[in-house]
C-alpha cells in the first residue's frame, strides 16, 4: 500500500496536523492502492497563511522570472512523465499508453502553450493614444484556491498552476480526493523545478472539508474551480460571503451534429470521442443529432463502432478503455442506462451490467441509444460514462434549437462538408467551443462554457487573463 499522508506547505512535506485517513480504489480492481490524508482546518489554515505570506514577494518577481520557472518546471516534468501515467492509470483508470499520450502529454502542452502566450502579454498597457498617461496594469488577483477533479488530472492541475504562476499568484492545490496521487508528484516537480516556498502549496481533502474550507475562507481572493455543475453552485454560495472570483469549469452535454452531407467518418469518429476516457469528459459529444435522411445508417454505424470497443484493466498496454472511476459514478451510470431503457429509448450497443467475463472492476458497457427523445433523461443529464444518445433531426434550425435547448454550453460539434453551412452553426451554437469536422482546436486556444458550464476560460492568454485583476492609472509618467 502507497503512504502518501503528507502535504507540501511553504516548501516543505509536513505531516497533516488534523487530517483523516483515506484509501485509494484502484478501480481496475476495486481493490485500496494507496493511502492519503484528508486534511482538517489546521491544514488548510496553514496552507493558506502560506500562499498569503508568500504573495507579497511573487507578485514584485518579473514575469521573466516566473517564465524561468515554469520553463524549469517543463523540464522536471519531462523526466517524471512515467510516473505520472502510472500514477493516473492506477488511481483513475486511464488505460496506461492512455495516460502516457494524452493525459501526461495535455499537461506538458498546457505549460508549454503558457510559456509561449506569456511572452505577448502586456502586463503594463498603453489605453491609447488619444490618453498619453494613462496605463492599464495587469496585476495578480492574489490568493487562489485551485480545485480539480479526477477525470483528466494533470491537465486540470497544469490548467490553474501554470496560469496563476505566471500571472504572479500564489496557490493552494486541493486535487480531487480521487486522484490525489499524480498531484503529490506534481508538487515535487515544482519542489525541483526551485519554486520559492509559499507560492504553491498542496492540501488533499475532500468536498466538505479543504474545498468548503477554501471556498469560503477570508484570505483566498479566487477560487478556480472545475468539476460538477453541484459543486460549482455550493462553491459559489460559500463564496459569496467573502465576494470572492470565482472562476468555474463545470459539467457539459454536448451535441454533435451530423448532416447528410457528413464526411462518410463521421458517426464513427463520434462514437470514439464520446467513448474515449471511458466517457468521462466534460466535452464529450454525447449527444449525437442526426439528419433523418442518413438516420437508420448513422444508428448502425454507430452500434458497430461502439460494439468493437475494447474495455479493459488500466494496467494492460494498447487501445482500450478503461473502467470508470469509482462505485458511485459506476452506479449512477447503470442506474441512468436503465432510465433511458425505461423511458423507451432502443439499446443498440451495450445495456446495463458489466461488459462478458468482467466480474470486478468498475467496467461499463460501451453504449449506444437510438431513437431518444430529446426530453429524456439521457438526453439531458450529464452521465459521465461511455454512453452515447442518438437523436434524429429534419431541420437544420431543429438541430441548432435541440442542441441549446440545455443548461449546458461546453462544446457542441457540428459534421458537414458545406463550409458556410458549418459556419452559420458555429455561430449559432451557445457553447464556449465548437468543433468541426474532427479538426481539434488549436495549441492554447481557450477552454471554457457558458451558461451552466461555467465562466472561466482556461489555456493559453486567456487561462492567464483569468488570474490577473485590470488596473487602471491615469497621471502615468512615461
Ligand atoms: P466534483 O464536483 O465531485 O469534484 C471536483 C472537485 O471539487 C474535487 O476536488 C472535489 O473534492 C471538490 N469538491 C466537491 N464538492 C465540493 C464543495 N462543495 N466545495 C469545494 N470543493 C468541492 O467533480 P468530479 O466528479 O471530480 O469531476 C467530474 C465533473 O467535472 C463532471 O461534471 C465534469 O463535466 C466536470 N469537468 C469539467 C471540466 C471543464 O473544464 N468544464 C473539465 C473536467 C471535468
Amino acid at each position: 500500500m502507497i503512504e502518501k499522508r503528507q502535504f507540501y506547505i511553504n516548501g516543505k512535506w509536513v505531516n497533516s496536523v488534523d487530517g483523516s485517513d483515506y484509501k485509494v480504489v484502484n478501480p481496475s480492481t476495486e481493490e485500496p492502492v494507496a493511502v492519503i490524508s484528508l486534511g482538517g482546518r489546521s491544514d488548510t489554515e496553514a496552507a493558506v497563511a502560506a500562499a498569503k505570506a508568500a504573495f507579497p514577494s511573487w507578485m514584485a518577481t518579473s514575469l521573466e522570472d516566473r517564465l524561468a520557472l515554469v520553463e524549469k518546471l517543463t523540464k522536471v516534468y519531462e523526466t517524471r512523465m512515467e510516473d505520472l501515467a502510472q500514477a493516473m492509470s492506477l488511481e483513475m483508470g486511464a488505460p496506461i499508453d492512455m495516460a502516457r499520450t494524452q493525459q501526461v502529454n495535455a499537461g506538458l502542452g498546457h505549460l508549454k502553450n503558457f510559456i509561449r502566450a506569456a511572452k505577448g502579454l502586456g502586463f503594463v498597457a498603453p489605453l491609447g493614444d488619444h490618453a498619453p498617461n494613462d496605463r492599464i496594469i495587469h496585476e495578480p488577483v492574489g490568493v487562489c484556491a485551485l480545485i480539480t477533479p479526477w477525470n483528466w488530472p494533470m491537465n486540470q492541475v497544469t490548467l490553474k498552476v501554470g496560469a496563476a504562476a505566471i500571472a504572479g499568484c500564489t496557490m493552494v492545490l486541493k486535487p480531487s480526493e480521487e486522484s490525489p496521487l499524480n498531484a503529490i508528484i506534481f508538487a515535487e516537480m515544482i519542489d525541483e523545478a526551485g519554486f520559492p516556498p509559499g507560492v504553491f502549496n498542496l492540501v488533499n481533502g475532500d468536498g466538505v472539508g479543504v474545498g468548503t474550507q477554501l471556498s469560503g475562507h477570508k484570505d483566498i481572493d479566487m477560487v478556480s474551480f472545475t468539476g460538477s455543475t453541484r459543486a460549482g453552485t455550493a462553491i459559489s454560495k460559500n463564496a459569496a460571503e467573502t465576494l470572492k472570483k470565482v472562476h468555474l469549469e463545470l459539467g457539459g452535454k454536448g451535441a454533435n451534429i451530423v448532416f447528410a452531407d457528413a464526411d462518410e467518418k463521421a458517426v464513427k469518429r463520434g462514437v470514439l470521442h464520446c467513448m474515449n476516457n471511458t466517457g468521462q469528459s466534460c466535452n464529450a459529444p454525447t449527444r449525437m443529432l442526426v439528419e433523418r435522411s442518413i438516420y437508420d445508417q448513422a444508428v448502425k454505424t454507430a452500434a458497430a463502432a461502439a460494439e468493437v470497443v475494447s474495455i479493459g484493466s488500466a494496467s494492460e498496454e494498447g487501445r482500450h478503455i478503461g473502467p470508470v472511476v469509482n462505485e458511485v459514478q459506476f452506479n449512477k451510470i447503470q442506474a441512468l442506462i436503465q432510465k433511458g431503457i425505461d423511458e423507451g429509448a432502443r439499446v443498440v450497443a451495450g445495456g446495463t451490467g458489466r461488459p462478458n467475463g468482467m466480474e470486478r472492476g468498475f467496467y461499463v458497457q460501451p453504449t449506444v441509444f437510438a431513437d431518444v427523445g430529446h426530453d429524456m433523461t439521457i438526453a439531458r443529464e450529464e452521465i459521465f460514462g461511455p454512453v452515447l444518445s442518438i437523436i434524429p433531426f429534419d431541420t437544420e434550425e431543429e438541430a441548432i434549437a435541440m442542441a441549446n435547448d440545455t443548461v449546458y454550453g461546453l462544446t457542441n460539434y457540428v459534421q458537414t462538408q458545406d463550409g458556410e453551412k458549418a459556419n452559420r452553426l458555429a455561430r449559432a451554437l451557445r457553447s464556449g467551443m465548437v468543433e468541426m469536422n474532427g479538426q481539434s482546436r488549436g495549441a492554447g486556444a481557450p477552454f471554457g462554457g457558458m451558461k451552466q458550464s461555467g465562466n472561466g476560460r482556461e489555456g493559453g492568454k486567456w487561462g492567464i487573463e483569468d488570474f490577473l485583476e485590470i488596473k487602471s492609472v491615469s497621471g502615468w509618467t512615461s
